[in-house]
């Protein structure tokens, strides 16, 4: 009888993550249980001045699209801005003056 009040508080070891997101919920029978849902993603910034990344997905959707649709098909694609891989090439074309 112990074990098994036990074994229904204990929830499966996927929520116990803390990337899943804990909302406490009323039921209509009274009774309040824990809803688990997954965290939102934080939009794609540039790893070098952290401006937002245009043409790239969120990972909650980017399993839809196809890769070519994720982020910018060239180097440093989804990891720097257009600006930043740019004065980067540059830097590395004419040495750091
Ligand atoms: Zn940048």
């Amino acid at each position: 009888m112990k074990l098994r009040m036990v074994m229904d508080e204990l929830p499966s070891p996927k929520y116990r993550s803390r990337s899943m997101l804990r909302k406490k919920v009323r039921t209509s029978g009274g009774k309040l249980v824990t809803h688990y849902r997954r965290r939102k993603a934080n939009k794609p910034v540039c790893a070098s001045c952290g401006a937002l990344l245009s043409g790239c997905w969120s990972e909650s959707v980017s399993h839809l699209k196809s890769k070519t649709q994720r982020r910018p098909d060239r180097p440093y694609g989804g990891y720097l801005c257009s600006r930043c891989l740019k004065s980067f090439y540059k830097i590395s074309v004419r040495g750091n003056e």
